[in-house]
């Protein structure tokens, strides 16, 4: 009894020398006592499953299966027919899978001179695709009033024509004949002049997209980037096709020109041939130019076409 009166005093005593009291004892005691019991269950606990548990899960690579990319997804999303057109074209490479309803975009190109000009065309409906110069007094005005819009901007990349008298009312064109680094910098700094973009398509660009050498660089570039190339098709020897297809870019290519005739009946005869285009492979590409008869025409075609059963949809949709 005395011995255990003793210790206690001599507990006691160390209490008063620490200057802590009981509870905050308790507390520590406690702490230990918890971290004591959490490492006997951590210790314990692997003895008691199966070995298969400590096996890394095997989630990674289904989900990367199911995960296809966007326009994928988009493609086959609702009720999906056959494509009869696949059989009806000769000797052509088969079309890809058909979408239920016939598909159609339409780029403007050539913007970045007027921001009002190119407010009139973002407020179309249903949506088109814009392309915008580099370098123009409003190009990244234009782009972002875009986005703000939520339309989808391209740059209208300035491409070397046949006729190089053309290239004298604007800079930043990519030249066939330019070493890879200068292209490389030049299309840089092209790149950066318009804000926002997704892909790229030629100003001109007879001469340019007719050389494989410049096309395969270019494309290269697009691709280093995570950038799509629509070919305006301005040469028929454009190989930009062949090129995308070997390097594997997201690639589209141009149906019909809206208004190499700017007349309003030309316009109209136009719009009615994307919309018969896209009737009979699944889907079309049309580019025009702010010209007021193509912005009227389109103002009124737009409603119609989706009255009739033609999805417009952004230019991204149909890139493969
Ligand atoms: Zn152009």
């Amino acid at each position: 009894m005395a011995a255990v009166r003793g210790k206690t005093r001599r507990v006691r005593t160390a209490r008063r020398r620490t200057g802590t009291g009981t509870g905050r004892h308790r507390l520590v005691a406690g702490v230990v006592l918890l971290l004591v019991i959490a490492g006997l269950a951590f210790w314990l606990r692997p003895r008691h499953l199966p070995p298969a548990s400590l096996a890394p899960p095997r989630m990674v690579e289904p989900v990367h299966r199911v995960a296809p990319v966007e326009g994928k997804a988009r493609a086959t999303a609702g009720p999906v027919k056959a494509a009869p057109a696949a059989a009806s074209r000769q000797g052509g490479p088969p079309l890809p899978e058909r979408h239920a309803a016939p598909r159609v975009a339409i780029v403007i190109d050539d913007l970045g001179d007027s921001l009002d000009i190119a407010r009139g065309i973002l407020a179309l409906e249903p949506a088109v695709t814009i392309a915008v110069i580099p370098f123009r007094s409003a190009s990244a005005a234009v782009a972002a009033a875009a986005v703000l819009a939520g339309r989808e901007v391209i740059l209208h990349l300035p491409l070397e024509p046949e006729y190089g008298a053309a290239m004298a009312g604007g800079g930043g064109f990519l030249r066939a004949a330019m070493a890879a680094s200068h292209l490389e910098d030049q299309l840089e700094r092209d790149l950066h002049a318009v804000p926002y973009i997704i892909g790229v398509n030629g100003h001109m660009g007879s001469r340019f997209t007719s050389d494989p050498k410049a096309m395969r660089a270019l494309l290269a570039a697009l691709r280093a980037r995570g950038l799509f190339f629509l070919d305006s098709k301005t040469s028929p020897e454009s190989v930009a096709a062949e090129v995308a297809t070997d390097l594997q870019v997201p690639f589209a290519e141009r149906d019909i020109f809206l208004d190499h005739d700017p007349e309003p009946a030309a316009v109209a005869r136009a719009l009615a041939q994307t919309a018969s285009v896209a009737r009979e492979v699944g889907q079309a590409i049309a580019i025009g130019h702010p010209h007021a008869s193509t912005l009227a025409a389109l103002a009124a075609w737009l409603p119609e076409a989706t009255r009739q059963g033609i999805e417009v949809v952004p230019l991204s949709t149909l890139v493969r």
